[in-house]
C-alpha cells in the first residue's frame, strides 16, 4: 500500500513543456490515488507544477526546505502544510524519514544530488523502500549508463542494480513502486565489492 512519496524534482522554468507536463500527470496521479507528496517546496520550475497539480485535484502535500529559501520567498505559496530546516541536509533527510518511496523526475544538480544521496543511503542498508528513477524519453539514460560503468569497473556490484528502478512513462510510476525488488538492512554486508 503507497501512502507516501517523496518526489525530487527541478526549480528550472525554462524547461521545455513535457517536462511540466510529466509533473502535472505525477501530481493528479498522486493525488487521485490518495497518496501524499513530500516535495522540496519550492514555488518554481517543476516542483510548482507537481504541487500544482497535486492541489487541483484535491491531494495531500507537504513542502520541506531550508529556512534560508524561506527568507527569499521561494517556497510555494498555495502549499499550507510545510516543515522548515535549519540545513539543506537536515531537509534531505526529511524528505526520505517516513515515505514509502522516493520518484525522481528530471532535474538539475539538486535532484541529482538528492537521488545519488538516497542510492548511496539504500547501498549501506540506511534506506529500504523503492526508488524510481523517471526516464523521460531517455533523460536519465547518461545517469544509467554511468552506473553500468561503475559495476563494469568494479565500484559497485551488479546486485546494487536492484536499488533502484526505472519507468519510463508517468503511468508506469506506481507499478514501479510495487514491483520494485525487496530491500532490507542486510544490504550492508554487500555494499563493498
Ligand atoms: P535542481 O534540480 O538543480 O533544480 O535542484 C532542485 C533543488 O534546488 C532543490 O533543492 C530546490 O529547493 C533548490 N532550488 C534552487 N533554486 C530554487 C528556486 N528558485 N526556488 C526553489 N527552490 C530552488
Amino acid at each position: 500500500m503507497i501512502n507516501k512519496v517523496t518526489v525530487y524534482c527541478a526549480s528550472s522554468d525554462k524547461v521545455a513543456p513535457k517536462y511540466f507536463d510529466a509533473a502535472e500527470a505525477l501530481g493528479k496521479l498522486c493525488a487521485n490515488n490518495d497518496i501524499e507528496v513530500i516535495f522540496g517546496g519550492g514555488g518554481k520550475g517543476l516542483m510548482a507544477k507537481l504541487a500544482d497539480s497535486v492541489l487541483q485535484h484535491e491531494g495531500q502535500i507537504t513542502g520541506i526546505m531550508p529556512k534560508f529559501m524561506k527568507e527569499v520567498e521561494w517556497q510555494h505559496k498555495e502549499v499550507k502544510n510545510f516543515i522548515f530546516t535549519e540545513t539543506m541536509s537536515e531537509r534531505k533527510t526529511l524528505l526520505i524519514k517516513d515515505t514509502d518511496a522516493i520518484i525522481a523526475l528530471p532535474g538539475g544538480c539538486g535532484t541529482l544530488e538528492e537521488l545519488l544521496e538516497v542510492i548511496t543511503l539504500k547501498r549501506l542498508g540506511k534506506f529500504l523502500k523503492p526508488i524510481i528513477v523517471f526516464n523521460q524519453d531517455g533523460f536519465y539514460d547518461p545517469l544509467l549508463k554511468m552506473f553500468e560503468n561503475c559495476i563494469q569497473e568494479s565500484f559497485m556490484r551488479p546486485e546494487h542494480r536492484q536499488i533502484w528502478s526505472v519507468a519510463n512513462k508517468v503511468e508506469d510510476i506506481l507499478i514501479s513502486i510495487e514491483n520494485a525488488p525487496l530491500w532490507d538492512q542486510n544490504a550492508i554486508n554487500f555494499a563493498a565489492v
